[in-house]
């Protein structure tokens, strides 16, 4: 809700509110916050509370390392799982320089310029986010394990599925932050869960995308369980993916529903133009070393560039729903990727595919896996990058990467992960000794 100041102090008043964490996204997609008490309402709304970024990734760009937050007065909302009495408000920030303007290292500040641009056109993107996660055990010193003794599968029910009252805990306090929640499910693997969300704008989506994945911590702590997002927790079951529904308004209407219920000739474009630039945004949407251990086939995660109306595995699903509607479900990323990023670039690759009327490569129409390499080829069809190095080095050849990040956040950015992809090269690893210290 767009509130103005006055309304917010007098909510701040109403609600015995003490504290008010200012929170910001860096570069990694991790949330950051200050918290400052609400005698200092006033400042804060005046964006005069700095952070000193000097020992934060990505500000390399700026000359001054005191920044100043600018909170953004649409995003106030109480923490429901802090105390009662005292209650702690958040906002998220975008950050600014002493004169006012928003740098332009700033993921939120990256996206909201990707979405004006569109804007301009006519276009806005409407994202619905399905985030799995698993919910372990911790141990004795609690510190998190990849431990269950759940058995749960694909939409089990209690007793089984151990995590329902946690869910539910979950679902209700997001509830209580004003998120519209379309569904949750047990997922595939043990202990492993999942909550949809329904289509906003992306900048608000990617606002819920980070204080979901806090919500959803905190809440499983409660119950003494660790929450993870991490894709691959365990090599023999499925990762967790964040599958992405998105749909393209323009006056009003989804530009993806043809006249004939199908996927529309701008779709297709749109849908081109995420597939041509797939590679080179890889690396920010399956950002760790780990993401790609998801990708891998055999656990419904994607491992090459495929698209398709009646394959509901490829990368790209043409979804039609029932009332009509036509989504695209990219479903490569993963929830520790940086949502902003991940919208940002998703957003300008479908522009400039419907821009230069970008065509689609064949569409799949058989299973994936029943395709021998040859028919692959004959198909055209590719990988996707198979480890961070690979996403890396594409991700430095695209040249669309580059504009919607800007020079100075893509090379810190590049830089960031070419060190933590050597650090794993040079790691000697459990699988190793198991398989050559008694052989060789
Ligand atoms: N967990 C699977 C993945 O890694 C997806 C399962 C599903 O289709 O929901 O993407
Ligand atoms: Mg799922
Ligand atoms: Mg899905």
């Amino acid at each position: 809700e767009n509130y103005s100041k006055s309304e917010i102090l007098q909510m701040v008043e109403e609600e015995d509110v003490e504290f008010i964490r200012l929170q910001f996204t860096d570069m990694f997609g991790v949330l950051k916050n200050v918290a400052i008490p609400s005698s200092r309402l006033i400042k804060a709304m005046e964006n005069r509370c700095t952070i000193d970024t000097a020992s934060l990734d990505g500000f390399t760009g700026e000359e001054e390392n005191d920044l100043y937050l600018k909170p953004d007065l649409s995003t106030f909302s109480i923490l429901p799982w802090r105390p009662q009495q005292g209650k702690v408000a958040r906002f998220l920030c975008d950050v600014c320089r002493e004169d006012g303007t928003e740098i332009e290292d700033s993921p939120r500040s990256i996206l909201k310029k990707v979405v004006k641009k569109a804007q301009e056109k006519g276009y806005t993107l409407r994202v619905n986010p399905e985030c799995e996660f698993f919910l372990f055990h911790t141990d004795d010193n609690g510190m998190p394990t990849t431990l269950t003794h759940e058995k749960a599968g694909y939409l089990d029910t209690s007793p089984i599925d151990l995590g329902e009252n946690t869910r539910r805990d979950i679902i209700l306090t997001l509830e209580e932050m004003g998120y519209e929640i379309d569904s949750s499910h047990h997922e595939i693997s043990p202990a492993q869960h999942e909550i949809d969300f329904t289509y906003e704008n992306a900048t608000e989506t990617a606002d819920k995308i980070m204080t979901f994945k806090m919500a959803v911590r905190t809440i499983a702590k409660r119950y003494g369980l660790h929450a993870t997002f991490m894709p691959k927790p365990r090599a023999e079951v499925n990762g967790s993916g964040m599958h992405l529904n998105m749909r393209l308004m323009k006056d009003g209407k989804n530009v993806f529903k043809g006249e004939d219920g199908t996927l529309s000739a701008e779709g297709e474009a749109f849908l081109a133009g995420i597939l041509h630039h797939i590679q080179g945004m890889t690396a920010v949407m399956n950002p760790l070393v780990n993401s790609y251990k998801r990708l891998v086939p055999g656990f419904e995660a994607p491992s090459e560039v495929t698209w398709s109306r009646t394959q509901r595995n490829a990368l790209v699903h043409v979804r039609k729903e029932r009332g009509g509607e036509v989504n695209l479900e990219l479903r490569s990323p993963d929830s520790a990727s940086n949502p902003y990023l991940v919208f940002a670039l998703c957003l300008a690759a479908g522009m400039e595919g419907i821009e230069n009327g970008m065509k689609t490569p064949e569409e799949l129409t058989k299973d994936i896996r029943k395709l021998n390499e040859e028919e692959k080829n004959l198909l055209g069809i590719q990988m996707l990058p198979e480890n961070l190095g690979e996403a890396i080095q594409a991700m430095g050849q695209d040249p669309l990467v580059f504009e919607v990040l800007g020079e100075t956040y893509r090379k810190g950015y590049m830089k960031a992960k070419r060190k933590e992809w050597k650090d794993y090269l040079a790691q000697v690893s459990e699988w190793e000794l198991n398989r050559y210290l008694y052989r060789v």
